[in-house]
């Protein structure tokens, strides 16, 4: 377990107090001098480029992942670090910054969202896309922002108990967002649900988007997740054998199918025949779109009614980002595949809007 320094006192018992976890990512990285590339450092150098953080009037623990990580490197046991180390220190603190590199920051907060179920507290994912010793650094102020955003309260209570990602001015639900820019500052959209706070002079919070878990129920902490899964991209031409290998995969339980539009699929009969064979199999196959915006519609073309008929469970707006970490966070429960395709349809952390019938 990593060891969490104090930063600043808390000043009176109403004072929120954070813990800051650093698990790496460019936010924290400096130039090789020799090959030029970005490496890690460690986070005592990221505290004392931030001389801010003693600004602050409440509390700030912090901590590190040791050696701190590329996101590339994160996998579902970094998740289940995380996802501890919150569960472990969440009566002391009010809120939760974790520092983590933006490559794949959308699949962390997805699976914190899942694996952190009956959340009440903020748990803000931010990094950088330039290191924080750089003078033009973006890191800075995603930093100082994301602190502010998981200490604010109102009436005691948090104003945002989600799992979120603060990049460049947005705050948006982590299950909702998608890494769109490997170059600019502005790197993350949540195409399909509104943003829940926008910093500007104020942070003006849209509070009718944002969710809070039913009360009441404790926080539970799920680290299993189960990694037999995979994502299929359909392209105009694909092979039989490009589909028969990826359903074939030994062992496979679960399968995130991107797809044309609205979740539609070339109407070849092998195509349907194969699909049908795994989920007969008890494989979990889940129909997301291709398209950033937008949600899968299985009934309205021919060519994804054939997907239903398939056995091939509707993804809704789901991002692939989410709809992969939610197959794993499901197949780890040990539930029936038929649950497991129930559950995909039912929103459990805001990751997905369902219709009304
Ligand atoms: N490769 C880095 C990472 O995801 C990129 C970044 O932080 O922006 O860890």
């Amino acid at each position: 377990m990593p060891v969490i320094v104090e930063e600043n006192r808390r000043m009176t018992a109403q004072d929120a107090s954070i813990l800051l976890i650093y698990t790496g990512g460019t936010i924290g990285m400096i130039e090789n001098a020799e090959t030029g590339a970005l490496e890690n450092f460690d986070f005592e150098q990221l505290r004392l480029q931030v001389p801010e953080l003693q600004r602050f009037s409440f509390h700030i623990g912090s901590c590190s992942f040791d050696p701190p990580i590329d996101s590339s490197d994160m996998d579902p046991s970094t998740w289940g670090r995380l996802a501890t180390l919150i569960r472990d220190n969440y009566e002391r603190y009010d809120g939760f910054v974790v520092l983590h590199g933006t490559d794949t920051m959308a699949y962390t907060a997805s699976a914190l969202s899942f694996m952190l179920e009956g959340l009440g507290k903020p748990v803000i994912l931010t990094g950088s896309q330039l290191p924080i010793g750089m003078l033009r650094t973006d890191g800075k102020e995603n930093l100082l922002t994301s602190i502010e955003i998981a200490a604010e309260q109102e009436e005691g209570r948090p104003v945002v108990p989600e799992v979120c990602i603060f990049f460049e001015n947005h705050l948006t639900r982590g299950n909702r967002t998608v890494k769109v820019n490997a170059e600019n500052f502005n790197a993350f959209r949540s195409f399909n649900y509104p943003p829940l706070a926008e910093a500007g002079i104020h942070i003006k919070y849209e509070r009718q988007f944002i969710r809070r878990a039913p009360g009441g129920a404790p926080l539970r902490c799920h680290t299993r997740m189960d990694t037999a899964v995979a994502v299929l991209k359909l392209f105009p031409g694909i092979r039989e054998e490009a589909v028969a290998a990826a359903l074939g995969i030994p062992g496979l339980r679960g399968l995130v199918l991107e797809t044309f539009g609205a979740g539609n699929a070339p109407r070849h009969p092998w195509l349907v025949r194969r699909l049908k064979d795994a989920v007969a199999g008890g494989m979990v196959v889940v129909n997301v779109t291709q398209c950033g915006a937008g949600a899968v519609e299985m009934g309205r073309y021919e060519t994804g009614r054939q997907l239903i008929e398939a056995g091939v469970v509707c993804g809704h707006d789901s991002t692939t980002e989410s709809a992969i970490t939610k197959l794993m966070f499901l197949l780890g429960q040990d539930l029936p595949p038929a649950e497991v395709r129930r559950l995909m349809g039912v929103s459990l952390a805001g990751e997905i809007t369902v219709p009304q019938p």
